[in-house]
């Protein structure tokens, strides 16, 4: 039974070294440890993933309080809004949010979200 990574919050630390592990990638079925060489299946990542995603109100109450706090930055040319949002890929919690309006009124609108560390998008339906 080899030893899998310790877990906090969304991130992954090696159980050998305690090294931040990266992300895998799309095409990846595990992570290697920068330090040690440690192998760690990228199913770990995604236990993480579908824990997020079923339990939204595990949030921090704290955090949804301050979605609202928005800042204004400039970025080639637009103007982009950053939200205080968690990211369900990485648990960073800011990120840009993009409003876009469906085509009849009944379908409300969608935010989309962008990661201002990772660039994980999602959305969320109004
Ligand atoms: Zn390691
Ligand atoms: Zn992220």
């Amino acid at each position: 039974m080899p030893k899998l990574a310790d877990k906090i919050g969304s991130l992954l630390f090696c159980p050998d070294c305690g090294t931040l592990l990266d992300l895998p990638k799309d095409d990846e079925n595990s992570v290697s440890c920068e330090q040690c060489g440690h192998v760690e299946p990228a199913s770990s990542y995604e236990d993480i993933e579908i824990t997020t995603r079923s339990h939204p109100e595990a949030f921090p109450s704290a955090l949804r309080q301050k979605r609202k706090t928005q800042t204004k930055i400039h970025e080639s040319g637009e103007t982009r809004m950053i939200v205080t949002e968690l990211c369900p890929n990485c648990g960073h919690v800011e990120a840009f949010i993009e409003e876009k309006q469906m085509r009849s009124a009944d379908e409300g609108s969608t935010i989309m979200y962008t990661c201002v560390r990772c660039k994980h998008g999602w959305r969320l339906n109004n």
